[in-house]
């Protein structure tokens, strides 16, 4: 039965524990149980062993009493003491048959003798005339005269045992005397006995008067076994006699039966251990397929509690009129308001909605069965505006509309963070301006309207900014930021590129002079003296302007553009300003050289992979490591990424780029140290222009890398065009099992709903977000309100940009997951970020 054991579960385990524990107990009981029924059998045999010797004893006390008062009628006779003391007549005593033949014939007495200190004076052995005394039949005459002697004190015979010519015999002696005796005669010493043989017959009838079976005398010490017996005192005899054993008997009655039924159960009891064990192996099977499906529930149910409680959500119902009749307990929780408040009022006085009405709306799904979702406010009990996302769905029986059942959920604080993040997303940290982003966005949307584009370059910044230090620099930057508010219009936009360079944009610019003038005005504005602190700073300023009515192109076109002009406005001495024209001498910048030398410079070897590594948020264990494309250019030296990447796009050059870094990336991880993710950026553009899935699956075959261990970092970007096909693009990737992280989370348009519907493993919060860390704490916020999302929607959360203790500080205490910067390194090449997972490797803690 082990072998069905084999690898014991702790269930199955316990089941035989259990079935242990239970034979055991069972087994203990039998025990008991014939323990005790072998006392009480014990018990009986010894009842019936103590009655049978108290009846045997009284037969025998019976037998000695009665044949001493039949003696004593014979010895205690005047005619005795006459005819046997004083003389011996034999005529009177055997003749007359006083004392003669009828006592052998009739009553069965073996001898009869009468004897004294010289011997037996008159004997008659079974029934005849004897002149051998007692002495000749047995060694006891003394001690029957003395015994005799002694009991005529009590005026009594004397009884006993002795053996009779060879024969177990009982004697009654008495000394024979007249009922009154004259006192001047000496005391009488004659003494007459009586024998009885103790022989069968006499036996027989001796058990028989007391119940007794097989009554005998037996000789010295073998006494037969299983037999009452009684010492007959002085004769070295003892009487057996046959004991019924009621115990021995009920054990032998009860055994053979018992046994069989021992033997039976504990046949049923191994076959059921044996069921059971089955059963519960069986069980423990499906309960670890089970724990893993709960496993897997939990999972999803702990996603669904962490989204639900984000949510918020709480319940109503109407009737068909739209008074609301019931309301959750959480509505009062969540609203602050008494439930008995709202009850029978208008479903449509509690939510407002601003983009229709709600009346209609639940008309209309009243009328259409189906399910809708409207985004509403309401006021709680403060009377603070929140927004809501309110789901409703008629309650219809038999056709009829009955009423209307929904929930609200909550959702002011992602519609906050949403905004929050969307501002941070178009906008400058530190100066509050739009960033690139919106700057583009904005160009964009003015679509061919006649713009004036103007780049504007800070003369003397960086000087200010090495000898007062930053926070003067960026208070520089703030004021400068406020100057060119003043001298702009609303229809305007003045965006921060970074750095000390800005960019402003005219609507509806005018003509050239009206433009001369504004530059004028801008460069007079940023050349006042500022106080800042207590310092006094001057700075200046160049333009570089195209008028896109003279120059049309896209929104990067125009910035390049103004980049080109600014850089001649520059060579022509500062705070001035100049206008594009395609003959400045652009060598540097001229992309389409940089193209051909780039699509050259690919298969010549001319690009590196630098990984940076990204650690737990303890800062110790690497999680994955970023693959960043370098570009070793013959004439330029090292290029980074953003020289010639945005270059690479604009053709299906970033096709050719995109899979040597696939490849080149697999290849790497696939001869690292530790089985770690490698993460790999995808342009957008390589999946508009080539099959992407198909890419990534063809790295993976060639290098022999496994799926899992491949992270794609995707910006959100490649959503903008084409939701569905992004949405299959996907879907596909995570069908070939390699992972996908948001890139740049928070930078786009709108994270949150992409979040939502793509199949993202992870995202990374951009490094503008943690840069900001500390600064302000509304940015620290954002950063929470991403993680907790993330954590919401159970993705792992990246924080990449970390540069200082400090933020790494907040974002360990924010639970942020993993965290990337050169705070723990900076991309490095693939031979020293291979020594360094061997150091950490070899530092780790075993196990680990
Ligand atoms: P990214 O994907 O956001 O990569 C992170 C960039 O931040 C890297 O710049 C990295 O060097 C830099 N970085 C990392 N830690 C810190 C930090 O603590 N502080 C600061 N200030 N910067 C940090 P890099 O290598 O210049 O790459 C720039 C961008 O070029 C990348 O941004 C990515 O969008 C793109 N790129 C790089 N390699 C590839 C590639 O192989 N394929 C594609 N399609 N894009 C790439
Ligand atoms: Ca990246
Ligand atoms: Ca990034």
């Amino acid at each position: 039965m082990e072998a069905t054991f084999g690898n014991d579960s702790p269930r199955s385990h316990v089941v035989r524990q259990l079935i242990l524990a239970f034979s055991g107990l069972l087994l203990l009981a039998l025990v008991l149980g014939m323990v005790s029924l072998y006392r009480i059998a014990q018990g009986l045999d010894e009842r019936e062993l103590v009655q049978s010797r108290f009846h045997a004893e009284s037969a025998l006390v019976q037998l000695q009493k009665s044949e001493r008062s039949y003696l004593w009628t014979h010895a205690a006779w005047q005619a005795a003491y006459d005819h046997l003391v004083v003389a011996v007549d034999p005529h009177w005593a055997f003749e007359e048959d006083n004392v003669g033949a009828t006592l052998f014939t009739e009553d069965g007495y073996e001898g009869v003798f009468v004897l004294d200190d010289d011997g037996t004076h008159y004997a008659v052995v079974r029934g005849r005339l004897s002149d051998q005394g007692l002495e000749q039949y047995s060694a006891s005459s003394g001690r029957i005269l003395q015994q005799a002697r002694e009991a005529v004190q009590r005026q009594q015979p004397a009884s006993g045992y002795l053996v009779f010519a060879g024969q177990p015999a009982l004697f009654t002696a008495a000394v024979i005397r007249p009922p009154t005796l004259p006192h001047h005669l000496p005391a009488p010493k004659t003494v007459l006995v009586f024998i009885r043989v103790l022989a069968p017959a006499v036996l027989g009838q001796l058990g028989q008067s007391v119940g007794l079976a097989e009554f005998a005398v037996t000789a010295g010490a073998q006494l037969p076994k299983g037999k009452g017996h009684l010492p007959l005192e002085a004769s070295g005899h003892s009487l057996t006699w046959h004991i019924e054993q009621p115990g021995s008997a009920l054990i032998r009655a009860v055994f053979g039966p018992l046994i069989v039924a021992v033997l039976i159960i504990v046949l049923i009891m191994a076959l059921f251990a044996r069921y059971a064990m089955r059963t519960s192996a069986g069980i423990d099977r499906s309960h670890r397929q089970l724990a893993a499906s709960k496993q897997a529930l939990e999972a999803s149910e702990a996603r669904f509690k962490a989204v639900a409680e984000a949510a918020s959500d709480w319940i109503w119902e109407t009737d068909a009129q739209q008074h609301l009749t019931y309301l959750s307990p959480r509505f009062a929780e969540l609203t602050g308001h008494p439930a008995e408040h709202w009850l029978q009022k208008p479903v449509s006085e509690l939510f407002d909605c601003e983009t229709g009405h709600v009346e209609t709306w639940l008309h209309g799904l009243g009328a259409s069965e189906a399910t809708g979702s409207l985004r509403c406010q309401y006021h709680d009990q403060a009377g603070q505006r929140r927004e809501c996302r309110v789901a409703a769905k008629a309650i219809i029986e038999h056709t009829i509309c009955k009423g209307f059942r929904g929930t609200c959920t909550d959702i002011t604080d992602e519609v906050t963070a949403h905004a929050r993040i969307q501002h941070l997303s178009q906008h400058d940290p530190l100066t509050g301006l739009p960033n690139r982003n919106k700057l583009f966005r904005f160009l964009e949307d003015a679509g061919k309207a006649s713009q004036a584009v103007l780049m504007l370059d800070l003369d003397n910044f960086k000087p200010i900014n090495d000898s007062l230090g930053h926070p003067t620099g960026d208070a520089v930057l703030i004021e400068v930021a406020a100057r060119l508010g003043q001298v702009t219009r609303g229809t305007d936009l003045v965006a921060r590129l970074g750095g000390d360079k800005f960019v402003l944009v005219l609507a509806g610019p005018g003509t050239r002079e009206e433009v001369d003038r504004f530059c004028a005005r801008v460069i007079e504005a940023l050349r006042r003296p500022m106080a800042i602190d207590q310092h006094r700073v001057q700075v200046g300023g160049s333009l570089g302007v195209v008028l896109s009515a003279d120059y049309p192109g896209t929104p990067s076109d125009l910035i390049r553009f103004a980049d080109v002009a600014l850089y001649g406005a520059k060579q022509a001495g500062k705070n001035t300003w100049r206008y594009f024209s395609p003959q400045m001498n652009t060598a540097l910048l001229d992309k389409r050289v940089l193209e051909q030398e780039l699509r050259e410079g690919i298969p010549r070897g001319e690009l590196r992979l630098h990984f940076q590594p990204r650690f737990k948020v303890d800062g110790v264990t690497i999680a994955s490591a970023e693959a960043l494309v370098r570009w070793h250019h013959p004439r330029l030296g090292l290029l980074a990424p953003d020289r010639f990447i945005p270059l690479a796009e604009e053709s299906d050059l970033i096709v050719l780029l995109g899979n040597w870094v696939l490849h080149q990336a697999c290849g790497l991880a696939r001869a690292w140290p530790l089985d770690i993710l490698v993460s790999v950026n995808m342009s957008p553009a390589q999946f508009s222009r080539s099959d992407g899935v198909r890419d990534v699956a063809e790295a993976l075959r060639s290098t022999g890398l496994p799926a899992h261990r491949l992270e794609l970092e995707i910006t959100e970007n490649v959503m903008l065009n084409d939701v569905e096909g992004a949405l299959h693009t996907m879907n596909a990737l995570k069908e070939l099992g390699v992972r996908l992280n948001m890139d740049d989370f928070g930078t786009g348009y709108s994270s949150l709903g992409y979040l939502r519907t793509y199949p993202f493993d992870s995202i990374k919060i951009d490094k503008r977000f943690i840069q900001a860390l500390g600064k302000r704490s509304s940015d620290r916020s954002v950063v929470q309100a991403i993680i907790n999302l993330g954590n919401a929607m159970g993705m792992t959360v990246t924080a990449e940009g970390v540069e200082t203790p400090e933020q790494l500080a907040m974002l360990r205490e924010d639970q942020c997951h993993e965290v990337q910067g050169f705070l723990l390194s900076r991309p490095i090449e693939n031979e020293a970020f291979v020594r360094l997972m061997a150091n950490s490797h070899a530092n780790a803690p075993k196990g680990a």
